[in-house]
């Protein structure tokens, strides 16, 4: 490691490394840090993506993949469960091995990577960010870096230290439990999601299959209510009904923020990819492929800007603009529909249910799940069609 890069990157999980390594084929010098002992661990995810998204960003490859879904079993409060095709392949992932490998494709692009790094602080020059503190080991150290990109994931304090608004309001930030458990008898072609506003308000309860019986369960729900109500207490009571022979191997609990992208994401000489920028699909809580899709342009502009000798906030704005496009603006549209979709009672959502069933499955889309959900909403609906399409 040398005290001087082009570019630090902060967190080594999904945007992070994704950053890392573009910005280091852009031909800048990339030091990428990650507090934890080894990168990957722990897993705080349901590890679900869809293939298309990931695609654009990295090449999959198949020792990654823990199981194949095609497509979305969705169950409303009475238990209606309607199957909806995906047109696109899913996959849940091995995240322990997927984000490993992704630092080490960083690496072989020419990133240095340091694990057990954990950064606490920011270093200044004339009020611009010019670098990281951070403690490896028993070390104090000081890397000065032109660019610095916050990729700390959901407890990010990168931003905040550099100045910039990065509070979640509470409401907006999805709390969950999941387990891995195996006995866990379910249709492994599909991942499947439990809705109800009285059980999991602002949120729902989720079973992605690992294969072979196993499978993430995880609850997620909205922080308004998770003050008086414990998801993991909620996840409880669901396996007890549900899967009472279910071994459970990992208990894990975490937070997505499930908000549009946080107003602020760069200033000089910074920029924030990720959770860390609030980049997880807002209705979802969906964060891996679009936190890679934003890291990837995040290091393509910061690799340009470094090219350029030009690293303030005028010039890393191409980053904001870009995103926005991908997918930030989007992201708007989704949170207007979380909303909706969360406010629905638990009749609503078993009307919506039924007239899916009434549908048949090649006609069950996402814009025709939404319509069927949004009845009442019909101004909504303009808004998703156009997003989608
Ligand atoms: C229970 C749960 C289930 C989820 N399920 C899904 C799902 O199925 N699909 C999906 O797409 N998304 C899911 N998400 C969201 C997804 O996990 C995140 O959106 C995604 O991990 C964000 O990637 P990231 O790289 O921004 O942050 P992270 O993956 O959180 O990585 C941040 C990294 O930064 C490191 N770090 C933090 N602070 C420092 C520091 N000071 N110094 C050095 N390193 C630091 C951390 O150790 C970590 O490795 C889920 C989230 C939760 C909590």
């Amino acid at each position: 490691m040398n005290k001087k890069y082009d570019i630090v990157v902060v967190g080594a999980g999904p945007a992070g490394s994704t950053a890392a390594r573009f910005a280091a084929q852009s031909g800048a010098s990339v030091l990428l840090l990650e507090k934890d002992r080894e990168i990957g661990i722990p897993v705080r995810c349901a590890e679900g993506v869809g293939e298309k998204g990931l695609e654009t960003v990295v090449k999959i490859k198949p020792h990654w993949i823990a199981q194949e879904v095609s497509g979305v079993t969705l169950i409303s409060p009475s238990e209606d469960r309607v199957d909806v095709e995906s047109n696109e392949m899913g996959y849940v992932l091995n995240r322990k091995i997927f984000d490993y490998e992704l630092a080490q494709m960083a690496a072989t692009a020419g990133a240095d990577v340091l694990t057990r790094a954990y950064v606490h602080g920011l270093l200044f020059r004339e009020g611009k960010v010019s670098g990281v503190k951070l403690q490896h080991l028993d070390a104090e150290l000081e890397v000065e870096a032109s660019i610095v990109i916050g990729a700390d994931g959901v407890e990010s304090r990168v931003g905040r230290w550099a100045g910039l608004k990065t509070k979640t309001s509470m409401k907006d930030m999805e709390t969950c439990a999941q387990v891995t458990a195996s006995h866990i008898d379910v249709d492994e072609r599909y991942c499947q999601f439990y809705f109800s506003n009285e059980k999991y308000p602002g949120g729902y309860l989720w079973i992605f299959p690992k294969g072979n019986g196993l499978a993430n369960v995880g609850l997620g729900l909205s922080g308004e209510y998770s003050k008086h109500k414990s998801p993991l207490a909620c996840l409880q009571d669901f396996l007890d009904a549900k899967f009472p022979h279910a071994s459970i191997l990992t208990t894990v609990a975490g937070g997505v923020p499930c908000s549009p992208t946080l107003e602020q994401i760069i200033s000089d000489g910074l920029m924030l990819v990720g959770d860390a920028a609030h980049q997880a699909n807002p209705v979802s809580g969906g964060g891996i492929t679009s936190g890679m899709i934003a890291a990837k342009i995040a290091g393509q502009v910061a690799g340009a800007a470094i090219a350029d000798g030009n690293v303030s906030k005028k010039r890393l704005t191409e980053y904001v603009n870009l995103w926005n496009k991908a997918e930030g603006n989007k992201h708007k549209v989704f949170y207007k529909l979380k909303k909706f979709v969360y406010n629905l009672t638990d009749e609503e959502l078993d009307n919506a249910a039924r007239i899916l069933l009434d549908m048949p499955i090649e006609k069950r889309t996402l814009v025709n799940i939404f319509k069927s959900a949004l009845i009442k909403h019909p101004s909504l609906i303009v808004d998703i069609i156009k997003a989608f399409a």
